[in-house]
């Protein structure tokens, strides 16, 4: 199974899709945790990242799409892959499709969690992330069994430098202009599939196991 977990920044997309990569055993691509390990140990790529992230703006597309087109070349994505924050804008979308096209392949669902603005901007002031496996946490609703600890991996968490709220309005305007034209994208591919994700962690887990198994 090959998805694209689409949705606003903060919409749930990595909680929903680190469910899913453990529930059918199958890799979590997050671009985002990519750059963020790669700021983490200083590389180039991480350093032309994150004068880009720190501002709330998009990593241009040069230094994303190959980065995405040659990890799901790996042998540990031959049955499927959870593709999450890829792709964020057009020309992203059209690169991963001729990828895959090549190969005679093509993407089986793009997930758009569906959460409203105001929701957003409570849910990200409160997020804690994993900055070692990639989880995220809420100070409220989605707390770690330990205070500041993952509970899948036991690494400190932290607050992201990007969800500060005067980023975080940046990142939700980006969003708006650069990431949202890829539902129609993918409503015209006939893969777009959307659930609502301002209900409880869970219930939204459910609804798309359902619709990707077909029983929606
Ligand atoms: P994204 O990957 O789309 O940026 P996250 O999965 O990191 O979003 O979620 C953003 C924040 O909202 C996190 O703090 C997470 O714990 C919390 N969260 C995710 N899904 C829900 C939900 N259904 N209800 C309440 N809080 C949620
Ligand atoms: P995320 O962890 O998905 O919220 O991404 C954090 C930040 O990383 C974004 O605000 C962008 O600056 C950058 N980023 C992640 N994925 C992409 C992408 N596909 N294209 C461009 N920038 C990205």
């Amino acid at each position: 199974m090959k998805i694209i977990m689409l949705g606003a920044p903060g919409a749930g997309k990595g909680t929903q899709a680190i469910m899913l990569a453990d529930k059918y055993g199958i890799p979590h691509i997050s671009t985002g945790d990519i750059f963020r390990s790669n700021i983490k140990a200083g590389t180039e790529l991480g350093k032309k990242a994150k004068e880009y992230m720190d501002q709330g703006l998009l990593v241009p597309d040069e230094l994303t799409t190959d980065l995405v087109v040659n990890r799901i070349e790996e042998e540990d994505c031959k049955n499927g892959f959870i593709l999450d924050g890829f792709p964020r804008t057009i020309p992203q979308a059209k690169c991963l499709q001729e990828a895959l096209k090549e190969k005679n392949d093509h993407m089986d669902f793009a997930v758009n969690v569906d959460v409203k603005a105001e929701n957003i901007i409570k849910r990200m002031s409160g997020r804690r992330a994993c900055p070692n496996c990639g989880a995220t946490y809420h100070i409220e609703s989605s707390k770690p069994k330990v205070e500041g600890i993952c509970d899948r991996c036991g690494h400190e968490l932290i607050l992201r430098d990007d969800d500060k709220p005067e980023t975080v309005k940046r990142r939700l305007e980006v969003y708006d202009d650069m990431t949202r034209p890829l539902i129609d994208f993918y409503t015209e591919e006939g893969i777009l599939v959307s659930v609502d994700g301002s209900r409880d962690i869970n219930v939204v887990f459910e609804d798309i196991t359902k619709i990707l198994e077909g029983k929606a």
